[in-house]
């Protein structure tokens, strides 16, 4: 699943190719169209189809931003303004090319499923194996649940503090601290395997109530979050799922990576464990990790 680093990848790598572009013309694939003729909302949600070329044909993108895991394109006319939200799900990428044959991952030239033609003769393709991801199409973020709770950008000022006054709440302060940094309403877009490498890096065990950590420990580990997502972003990402680059290229965090799916802790040489922690497999060494 591609995490903050990767959609940041994502979002740096179309962002100089699409902005100030004009969206011309807004096509769908099979696969969405008959999705809505179904009542499924396939990558589109919440809007039917002919409402979301009214609210983007020839509106021009003004501004390519993201939150959290989503990519956010502002779009306006001259009289309207719009945001695309944008979820890349478990499988799904953002291409600008020329030509939809010039996407070189073969799965992805196959299940593109919104294809944005723009003023510069570039088309901007969203392509979804899975089909977990998502396109909005909404007047404003507010409309959207998922922004006005979200905590602020790991990298933003305000964040510790945030992270800080969140653990100390009664929804939080007795669940695991792994299940609490993996909240987007705590810290913003750190996915499983950044969570992994932090929580190893800060040396705390995954398991510790989240009212266990003392000040010094609660900065250590938001401390190694920040450190972890700007090396990811730094490496372009990891490529351990099927996620490939616009370009088709893969990121290289992986070859950075101490604990997540490894056997032989790097420190002190004892075993990798493994064990599902509200649900997601998290790997951690028992030694090394108090
Ligand atoms: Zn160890």
């Amino acid at each position: 699943m591609p995490e903050l680093p990767e959609v940041e990848h994502v979002k740096r790598g179309i962002e100089p190719l699409v902005l100030n572009q004009r969206i011309e013309e807004v096509e769908f694939s099979n696969a969405v169209i008959n999705g809505k003729e179904i009542g499924k909302d396939t990558i589109i949600k919440q809007i039917d189809l002919p409402m979301f070329k009214l609210y983007s044909e020839g509106y021009k993108i003004t501004r390519v931003e993201r939150r959290s895991k989503y990519i956010l394109f502002h779009i306006e006319t001259n009289d309207d303004q719009r945001v695309l939200v944008s979820h890349l799900g478990m499988s799904g990428g953002f291409f600008v090319v020329d030509t939809l044959d010039d996407i070189i991952v073969p799965n992805y030239k196959k299940h593109w499923h919104v294809n944005f033609k723009l003023s510069n003769g570039k088309q901007l393709i969203y392509s979804d194996i899975r089909r977990f991801g998502e396109i909005k199409n909404v007047a404003d973020l507010s409309a959207h649940s998922s922004f006005s709770d979200m905590a602020p950008e790991p990298f933003d000022e305000n964040a510790f503090a945030h992270f800080k006054h969140q653990l100390e709440t009664k929804t939080y302060h007795k669940k695991p601290i792994k299940q609490v940094i993996l909240d987007h309403k705590v810290i913003a877009g750190c996915g499983n395997i950044y969570a992994c490498e932090a929580l190893f890096n800060a040396k705390i065990n995954p398991e510790r109530s989240a009212d266990s950590l003392n000040d010094d420990e609660q900065k250590r580990v938001f401390d190694e979050v920040v450190k972890v997502l700007r090396l990811g972003i730094e490496n372009g990402g990891t490529s351990i799922s099927s996620y490939r680059h616009a370009d088709g290229k893969t990121g290289q965090m992986q070859n950075y990576l101490q604990v997540y799916k490894k056997k032989v802790c790097p420190v002190c040489g004892g075993p990798i464990q493994t064990k599902v922690i509200a649900g997601r497999n998290t790997h951690y060494c028992p030694q090394c990790q108090k």
